[in-house]
């Protein structure tokens, strides 16, 4: 049966047949992949916007695939959580995050790394205490980790949520409220959720040069998270004028390519260097 397809054309069972194939081979690559250590981080400047200081970094995942070359999450993720393999994923970027996290400490930069939490991290309960180890045995304060977790996350299950995030507060470490905005939650959930701050999608920051409408819909998201004592960060800050408004407005922090874009660690190292000067 033919089912349509994006961009609306029509795609066949033929095409769903080799599709399936390339999944399979994609799937037991990304098993290898896991063991092969061919997952890398690549790493985005968060600025404090009233200071233009550095307050942290987002690891986001690649993969740096033997023949196909460096692949993005919107190439692999949906397929490692669909078989499963999410959990051991996370494990993996949580482990070379907070060893990149010693790193940084070392070299005397006390910013926070954040990990990108996928909603079905809720089942596992022992979440927080293998986190809170792996933070220990490195020699790290709590506050090296941010985990952004999304609205999916907190909505799936609201109570084995709370009670997860909780228990990764009570140890210091902070949680962040990514994609804020995208998501059907309900505006109570803010109030009484254990979150430090909340992630402005980009899809609001991208309009806000050119539309009025887009630039008032995020200067009050701002004052409405100051209001309920939360930090808020704007994040796909891709031009100047995104960057003046949200000075203006208010907002804490700004993530986005105007700034810098996702790179290796010691791009980093440089950029910083550089800004240093
Ligand atoms: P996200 O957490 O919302 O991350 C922001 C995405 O926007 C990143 O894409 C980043 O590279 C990109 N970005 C940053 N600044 C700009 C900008 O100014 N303009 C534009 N157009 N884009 C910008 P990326 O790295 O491809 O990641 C996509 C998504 O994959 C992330 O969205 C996150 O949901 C997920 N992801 C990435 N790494 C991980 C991970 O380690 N674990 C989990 N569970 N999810 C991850
Ligand atoms: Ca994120
Ligand atoms: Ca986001
Ligand atoms: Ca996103």
């Amino acid at each position: 049966k033919a089912k349509s397809g994006h961009n609306g054309h029509h795609v066949y069972r033929s095409a769903d047949n080799s599709h399936g194939a390339t999944r399979l081979r994609t799937l037991q690559e990304l098993r290898i992949a896991l063991t092969d250590d061919q997952f890398v981080l690549h790493y985005q400047p968060k600025i404090e916007l009233k200071t233009g200081t550095v307050n942290g970094v987002e690891a986001l995942v690649r993969w740096n695939h033997p023949t196909r070359g460096l692949l993005f999450p919107d190439q692999f993720l949906a397929m490692a959580e669909e078989s499963g393999l999410m959990h051991t994923l996370t494990q993996v970027v949580m482990r070379q995050a907070l060893d990149q996290a010693a790193v940084w400490l070392a070299a005397g930069r006390s910013f926070t790394v954040a990990v990108n939490l996928s909603a079905s991290s809720l089942v596992d309960a022992e979440l927080p205490e293998r986190v809170a180890a792996m933070i220990e045995s490195r020699g790290l304060p709590a506050s090296a980790l941010t985990l952004e977790i999304t609205e999916e996350f907190l909505m799936a299950d609201r109570d084995r949520a709370r009670e997860i995030l909780a228990r990764l507060r009570a140890s210091g470490i902070r949680i962040s409220v990514d994609d804020f905005g995208t998501g059907y939650s309900s505006l109570a959930y803010l109030r009484d959720l254990p979150i430090d701050e909340l992630k402005l999608d980009q899809s609001f920051v991208f309009p806000m040069a050119d539309d009025a409408r887009a630039a008032a819909l995020v200067a009050s998201t701002i004052d409405l998270a100051h209001g309920l004592g939360l930090r808020m960060v704007a994040e796909g800050v891709e031009n100047g004028v995104a960057y003046d408004e949200l000075v203006r407005y208010g907002c804490d922090y700004a993530q986005g390519y105007f700034i810098c874009r996702p790179i290796p660690a010691a791009d980093l190292d440089q950029w910083l260097a550089r800004r240093e000067i």
